[in-house]
């Protein structure tokens, strides 16, 4: 009869490597597979179609107790070496379903992360070994009888006690592996992949502390090996080195190497430098809390000692590795890692604490404020975006928005926006990973007659952020865009100001539109953050008289500091002719050169005709109601030069950073404050209530 075999972990990277080596090597073996899901189990029954899928958990304690029952040999690969639970239920199942004649056997995998407790109780990181390697052979019982506060050592001991005649046990400990996996699921390891992940990302490879720690490491083809010829063992079940291969003593190193981290990242710097992934080829020293920034826990494990001797399994099972080494295996992972992270282009808008608290809770990998009606704001998963082209606080009391959003169709929030790079598509060459920029919130089609004439903000297939039903906002941790929308920040300008970026090139299209020139004299009627920024801008392009009008005195009041020259307050009766002659009396003699009106009320409009002085200019910049009246005759008397204003267009992006980088338009005083990401909701109600000007929302991390 052919062996039964319970592996778990065959989606996994080394689970699955073991799933393939011992198809490869015995196609007559009986496997079953412990999978999550039949989404989960679909790839192995299609790799391995003889593969029988068992439905189920770590934590369906009873299934797996039944399977390990019913099976010759449990492959345990499944978060093995942490959950306790299961390996109880294994436990349990082997004694349950076998006898001292008929034994069966548990192939379970801890990690020698377990060796590094004397360096984790220290914290110490970084530096060199001071213990005597392990060894598996002459010192086994050092591996055996570690310390209960070593990682992993509370299942360890689970193994170690269910060690009898009818449970014949194997702990195998794998150190650093590293090599393409080729099973169905995961085929990429962690550690040095994380490394080499983190280096490509930030420009330059981590080492922690001094880097003179020293681990061991096996190609994952290898340690397969190591799994076939134990699985063999088990079938064979020998009786001279019965003691030899299994209970007490049955603990195996599995290292085919052994490599010092610092040098490790040295060689992954050299590596992607020259291939030309990162400019700075020297690795980067860093202290604990800075690694697990750069590279979350995962880091820990560069700066601690790890090593050992592997004998046991090369004397006793015939272990004779042959797989590449890690050194060699270097520019692969760094082509591969490469490869990978070329597939997304990420934004991610700044913050670190929140960062923090997301990342602890894990909860959400890329959190988005929905909005799902009037008031209904709520944080939550949206879809990682994906590179498709390898080129690659507003309100929501949004009139046009709340009217298209549902709770069946919620829309992501958000079109003002800066943020740092997180990674690139491969054909990217304005951009690097960590540039911090400000994002052009819009993709126009770059086909039609308005994109090629340059004028894309008029493009009728634009892509909007935050424009209903299907084009989502900005307000999430991850935002993936074209490069040629994103504008590098001068390094001495803040995330905060590149937010206001966006409003800014409002303005600045404005100001274009009407060809300010030195000396003319402007009314802008609002002073919301666009009224402002236009006031700002039109300053900057040499405006001479600035007159803000608003009907909220300390806006006003804020103008008066910001960029105007003068402010009116219109009294309630006012009409638009009445505001017009009050204006001209107070500051012009013959009416104002140009008129930019950005709220879009009726009366203002009015009042910004009459204002005018002949040939005047008007741009309407705020958006109101779909139809109102006003004075048209006048328009024509004076033959006045009306032009309506959409958005920004090429080249504004541009001048507004240029006039805020300059301190031209000094925005950071735009800035009441900074919420972070859960206090989303207040964000908005502080801006609604007409409290202060700007209210920005930090989401993600840096
Ligand atoms: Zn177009």
């Amino acid at each position: 009869m052919a062996p039964k075999i319970f592996l778990t972990g065959a989606t996994g990277y080394l689970g699955g490597d073991i799933l393939f080596a011992l198809n490869k090597a015995h196609p007559d073996y009986e496997i079953s597979a412990l999978v999550r899901n039949s989404e989960k189990g679909a790839p192995v029954a299609a790799a391995f179609p003889k593969t029988r899928l068992v439905y189920g958990g770590l934590d369906d304690s009873q299934l797996i107790e039944d399977e390990a029952a019913r099976a010759d040999i449990v492959i345990h690969t499944a978060d093995a070496s942490d959950h306790k639970g299961a390996a109880e239920a294994i436990a349990r199942g082997i004694a349950k379903g076998h006898s001292k004649e008929n034994p069966g056997f548990w192939l379970h995998i801890s990690g020698t992360g377990i060796l590094t407790w004397d360096d984790s109780r220290t914290e110490t990181y970084g530096e060199p070994p001071y213990t005597k390697p392990y060894d598996d052979l002459e010192r086994v019982s050092d591996l055996t009888n570690l310390p209960d506060d070593a990682f992993h050592r509370d299942v360890d001991k689970v193994v170690l006690e269910a060690a009898s005649d009818v449970v014949k046990t194997a702990i195998i400990c794998p150190p650093t592996i590293y090599g393409e996996g080729r099973g169905p699921g995961n085929k990429r390891s962690r550690q040095v992949y994380v490394l080499v992940e983190s280096t490509l990302k930030n420009g330059q490879a981590p080492q922690l502390g001094r880097g003179l720690t020293e681990w061991d490491n096996v190609n994952v083809h290898d340690l397969s090996d190591l799994f076939v010829l134990a699985t063999e063992a088990a079938v064979k079940n020998k009786s001279d080195v019965d003691d030899k291969l299994w209970g007490k003593e049955g603990y195996y190193l599995a290292e085919n190497g052994h490599h010092v981290w610092g040098e490790i990242s040295k060689l992954v710097g050299k590596t992607a430098f020259e291939k030309g992934y990162i400019k700075e080829k020297e690795a980067k020293a860093m202290d604990v809390e800075e690694a697990k920034k750069v590279a979350g826990f995962e880091a820990l494990s560069w700066g601690l000692n790890s090593k050992g001797f592997a004998k046991r399994a090369r004397k006793y099972l015939g272990w004779s590795p042959k797989g590449t080494s890690l050194e060699e295996e270097i520019p692969n992972i760094v082509e591969g890692e490469a490869k990978r992270l070329a597939q997304t282009t990420f934004i991610t808008p700044a913050e670190v604490n929140l960062a923090m608290k997301l990342n602890m809770d894990s909860s959400f990998e890329n959190p988005a404020v929905y909005l799902s009606g009037p008031g209904q704001a709520s944080i939550k998963e949206s879809p990682l975006p994906n590179i498709t082209d390898s080129h690659s606080v507003h309100f929501w009391k949004h009139g046009g928005i709340i009217n298209k959003v549902s709770e069946a169709n919620p829309l992501i929030m958000g079109h003002e926006a800066s943020g740092v790079v997180h990674s690139i598509g491969s054909a990217v060459t304005t951009l690097k990973v960590g540039d911090r920029v400000a994002i052009e919130p819009g993709r126009p089609c770059r086909r039609c007659k308005p994109c090629k004439a340059g004028r894309y903000n008029l493009c009728p297939s634009m892509k909007f952020a935050a424009d209903p039903p299907d084009s989502h906002g900005t307000l999430r941790k991850f935002y993936e865009i074209p490069e040629d929308f994103c504008y590098v920040l001068p390094p001495d300008m803040g995330l905060d100001e590149g937010v206001l970026v966006e409003p800014t090139a409002v303005a600045v299209h404005a100001c274009r539109l009407a060809e300010v020139k030195v000396g003319i004299d402007v009314v802008i009627f609002g002073a919301g953050t666009v009224g402002l920024l236009c006031a700002a801008v039109a300053k900057a392009m040499g405006a001479r008289k600035v007159v803000s009008v608003d009907v909220n005195e300390s806006r006003l009041e804020f103008a008066r500091g910001f960029a105007s020259t003068d402010t009116f307050l219109p009294g309630s009766g006012d009409t638009a002719g009445t505001i017009a002659t009050q204006l001209n009396t107070a500051y012009f003699t013959k009416g104002a050169d140009l008129v930019l009106e950005a709220t879009g009320v009726e009366s203002c409009i009015g009042a910004g005709i009459q204002v005018l002085k002949r040939g005047g200019t008007y741009v309407q910049v705020g958006l109101g109601k779909q139809r109102i009246q006003f004075p048209i005759v006048s328009l024509s008397e004076k033959e006045i030069n009306m032009k309506g204003c959409f958005r920004y267009n090429a080249g504004d992006y541009d001048l507004a950073l240029h006039l805020l980088g300059g301190g031209k338009v000094r925005v950071k005083d735009l800035i009441t404050s900074v919420k972070v990401f859960e206090d989303v909701t207040e964000a908005w109600e502080t801006t609604a209530r007409g409290e202060g000007i700007k209210t920005l929302i930090r989401v993600g991390g840096v």
